[in-house]
């Protein structure tokens, strides 16, 4: 385990956190630092984001500090800027189970509300996973731990305070959250926190679907989109997502073509380069979407009517389970239609095509459909020769040269069993 003293003063984002906390307990009030950046720290990962808690109500602390205002409707918190860093600040709330009772959840045990303050002690057991509740005393310079948090970091165990069923139906999206840690740190999800989870996907069925999108760009956006892809296949929590994508599984081509959008995300991420929910929805909803266009091709419809019938009702089955903004299902809807013109390379039509705004992004889908195995007559190839024959001067659309074949393939990673090259 790690000095956490030693990893703050390595962290300079940490500075303003411990500004916060010094002003508040400097007033009296109690403030630690809390969840996932006292995770993080004692695992020598520099945190995404600091939180505070305290037992200041949202009033109290927004008196405090003039850069900040209170935020939240479900329950009230803090936000405390520094320039582009946001603390949050979080009051002291009771745990969920002294809360329950028919106001308060419903009828399959999820919170409606839990806007209750509590104190410190009510705050630790209301958090989700041990590794999640430990408390840093920046006056003590100790961490508090009345869960054994400390103890499961080191043994890299997720565990869920409280009976793991009751704690799932209070929120279902804990499921999620497990996955999710599970994916970027390397842990396990241990055995009686695991059991519930593969019967209780349904549960996930009763979230908003604003707040599942939020989860879903948690899960793929992070730079683990491709172990949180496993995550979710193991517990069978996948096909509570994406339902329409997991009914295309028995093509290996489908979860291929997911596999390979999910690693070039990742792959991306950890270049810095710019990543966008759009490409990795195209990718997930694609053979749901071919599927029924060629239904209603089938049915007679001509093939433009039909590709947009065919986009908008995929999109709107998928919009009830997780919300997708226009400004992603747009772009998402572009790709798409792309493919479509990618195949004709003559005259003047690759020309106007790739001053597209989205024609770099049309273009790498199409590599990975090629790659996935689909047999699109080279294509794929053909269009990197005609950028690399025609580069695009700085200042136009589509600026960014492809990468020649060999490197693409020379920084991939292995392929998993599960996508089966056909
Ligand atoms: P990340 O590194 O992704 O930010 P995190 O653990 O900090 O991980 P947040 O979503 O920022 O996650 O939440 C901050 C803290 O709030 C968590 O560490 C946990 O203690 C608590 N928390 C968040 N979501 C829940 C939940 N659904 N149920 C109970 N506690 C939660
Ligand atoms: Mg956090």
């Amino acid at each position: 385990m790690l000095d956490i003293e030693a990893e703050l003063e390595r962290s300079p984002a940490s500075v303003n956190a411990l500004k916060v906390v010094k002003r508040l307990t400097s007033e009296g009030f109690e403030a630690y630092l809390v969840g996932g950046c006292v995770r993080d720290l004692m695992l020598g990962k520099s945190p995404k984001d600091y939180d505070v808690a305290t037992n200041a109500h949202p009033e109290e602390v927004k008196d405090l500090f003039r850069n900040s205002r209170l935020i939240g409707r479900r329950f009230k918190i803090v936000h405390v800027r520094y320039g582009r860093e946001i603390i949050e600040v979080t009051t002291f709330r009771a745990p969920h189970s002294e809360l329950e009772n028919e106001e308060q959840s419903s009828d399959s045990g999820q919170l409606l509300t839990d806007n209750i303050y509590g104190d410190f002690e009510e705050d630790v057991y209301r958090r989700d996973f041990t590794m999640n509740a430990l408390y840093y005393d920046a006056d003590l310079r100790h961490v508090e731990d009345l869960v054994d948090g400390t103890a499961d970091i080191e043994a890299k165990k997720i565990r869920l305070i409280g009976d793991p069923e009751k704690r799932f139906r209070e929120d279902p999206v804990r499921m999620l959250r497990a996955i999710r840690f599970r994916a970027k740190l390397g842990f396990d999800i241990e055995p009686k926190t695991a059991k519930p989870i593969k019967k209780f996907g349904f549960l996930l069925g009763n979230i908003p679907p604003a707040r599942l999108f939020e989860e879903v760009l948690k899960l793929f956006l992070s730079g683990h989109a491709e172990n949180s892809f496993d995550a979710l296949i193991e517990y069978d929590l996948f096909g509570w997502l994406f339902p329409d994508s997991q009914q295309c599984f028995d093509n290996p081509k489908a979860v291929a073509l997911i596999r390979l959008a999910l690693q070039s995300t990742d792959r991306r991420i950890s270049n810095d380069q710019p990543v966008t929910p759009a490409f990795i929805f195209a990718a997930l909803l694609w053979y749901p979407f071919i599927n029924e266009r060629e239904k209603l091709l089938q049915g007679g419809m001509p093939a433009m009517p039909a590709f947009h019938e065919a986009a908008g009702n995929i999109v709107a089955r998928q919009q009830h389970v997780t919300s997708i903004p226009k400004r992603f299902s747009g772009p998402m809807r572009d790709i798409w239609q792309i493919q479509g013109r990618l195949p004709q390379t003559g005259g003047k039509k690759p020309a106007v095509l790739r001053s597209h705004k989205r024609f770099r992004a049309a273009y790498d889908f199409l590599l990975l459909r090629e790659e996935s195995g689909e047999m699109l007559d080279d294509i794929g190839k053909w269009w990197t020769q005609y950028q690399l024959d025609n580069p695009v001067e700085a200042g136009t659309t589509s600026q960014r040269q492809p990468e020649p074949e060999k490197r693409r393939k020379r920084r991939r990673r292995p392929r998993k069993k599960t996508a089966p090259p056909e």
